[in-house]
């Protein structure tokens, strides 16, 4: 029988164990960390947003978004709902399109995961951090005590964001021993900074806004979603997103009121009475603040509500970010991400040069990846 050792027991790791074994094929995982999928368990703040209903190759970045959009193809959003749910789950969108288990628990899919890889027989190994691979006429990994024989590789140990969970990027350098290069490493999916003085007395504040990055005056970006201000910058699931696109130097511009237009907005505050008509208008802090800041210059006022500025200084870095932005180069795979360089040895999640926006796109880049090296593992 066929042996497949999969490297890494996160999203990516373990839910290409579960197709390896319904195939027939004997498969280990090994997780450098205490525990399978302890990573997704923390996803979606707990509430495990597993994959989008509008899953397309346009909310991805990589350097071959074609291969991603054929990837995508093979296995979407239907198909992670429908192996989700082939193990015990059911999964339901929220009005963004956000899918999440019906409990709202993002250990719950993780324990599907468990119980799944425990009825196949899977064999697990945790506390065990692969330090290198070799490629004989078998493939072999060693860790510290121990080593392990395969026909076939799935390399699925992440990438270097939060690095809490177990990824600090090292595994990149598993891959680089066969010639793999890895294209420059971004924090992605994290929070911004600022000034800390122009948000100060904000902290705390979430509002629905909308969201513009430009650089020198182009527009990079624009969406729409939650807004957080924090002590030193900016979070919330449109910053977030922002982020992708948003690097030192760069302007955001928050729309801190979305649904109502300039001409309504000065009309509300013609016909109001200062400072008590903005309380009814957005949240008592940031009223006060854009009061005050307006210093009773109306124009002013509705600037700032419509196109609140603030200048980019930098970012949480990898510690806070949620995923990687750049990797192994989709290029250096072929399309079912089987090494160019190492036959046998197969790619799988964020390792790869592929990063989603929020909101669901990079748990299912690690299902879509996961079932590809896992059909190409079966079918040699
Ligand atoms: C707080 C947080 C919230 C998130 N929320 C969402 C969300 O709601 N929706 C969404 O789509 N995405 C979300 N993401 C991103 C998403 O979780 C990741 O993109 C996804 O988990 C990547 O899966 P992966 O299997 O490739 O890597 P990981 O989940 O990072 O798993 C890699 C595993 O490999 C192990 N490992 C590393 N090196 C070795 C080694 N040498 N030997 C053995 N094991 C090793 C690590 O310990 C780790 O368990 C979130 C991320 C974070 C941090």
């Amino acid at each position: 029988m066929q042996k497949v050792i999969v490297i890494g027991g996160g999203a990516a790791g373990i839910a290409s164990a579960v197709h390896l074994a319904r195939a027939g094929k004997k498969v280990t995982i090994l997780e450098g960390g205490e525990r399978l999928g302890r990573k997704l368990s923390a996803t979606g703040n707990g509430q495990g947003n597993v994959t989008n209903l509008h899953v397309d190759a346009t909310h991805y970045f990589s350097d071959d978004l074609p291969k991603v959009a054929r990837a995508l193809a093979c296995f979407g959003y239907r198909d992670t709902v429908e192996f989700l749910e082939s193990m015990g789950g059911i999964f339901l969108p929220d009005s963004r399109g956000r899918v999440y288990p019906a409990s709202r628990q993002a250990s719950a899919v993780t324990d599907l995961f468990r119980f799944e890889l425990e009825r196949l027989g899977v064999e697990v190994y945790t506390g065990v951090h692969v330090e290198e691979i070799f490629a004989n006429s078998k493939l072999r990994v060693t860790w510290e005590g121990g080593s392990m024989s395969a026909d076939a590789i799935v390399l699925a140990a992440g990438g270097k964001a939060a690095p809490n969970y177990g990824t600090d990027g090292s595994a990149y350098r598993l891959a680089e021993k066969f010639g793999h290069t890895v294209t420059p490493l971004t924090p992605a999916l994290v929070q911004l900074k600022c000034d800390p003085t122009l948000v100060r007395g904000l902290k705390g504040i979430r509002i629905e806004g909308g969201v513009c990055v430009l650089r020198k005056g182009k527009l990079l970006h624009e969406g729409r979603g939650d807004v957080l201000f924090t002590e030193s910058g900016i979070s919330g699931d449109a910053i977030f997103r922002a982020s992708s696109y948003c690097r030192d130097g760069d302007v955001l511009e928050i729309d801190l009121l979305p649904d109502v237009d300039e001409a309504r907005l000065a009309r509300i505050l013609a016909h109001g009475e200062g400072e008590r008509t903005l309380l009814c208008v957005l949240p008592n802090g940031l009223s006060r603040f854009l009061y005050k800041k307006a210093n009773g210059d109306r124009s002013l006022l509705i600037r700032l509500i419509k196109c609140f500025p603030l200048p980019i200084t930098g970012n949480l870095g990898f510690v806070r970010a949620q995923v990687t932005k750049g990797g192994i180069p989709l290029a250096e795979t072929d399309e079912n991400l089987q090494s160019a360089f190492c036959k046998g040895l197969y790619f799988a999640g964020e390792i790869l040069n592929v990063d989603g926006e929020c909101g669901g796109y990079n748990l299912q880049w690690a299902f879509t990846s996961a079932y590809l090296a896992a059909k190409g593992v079966i079918s040699c």
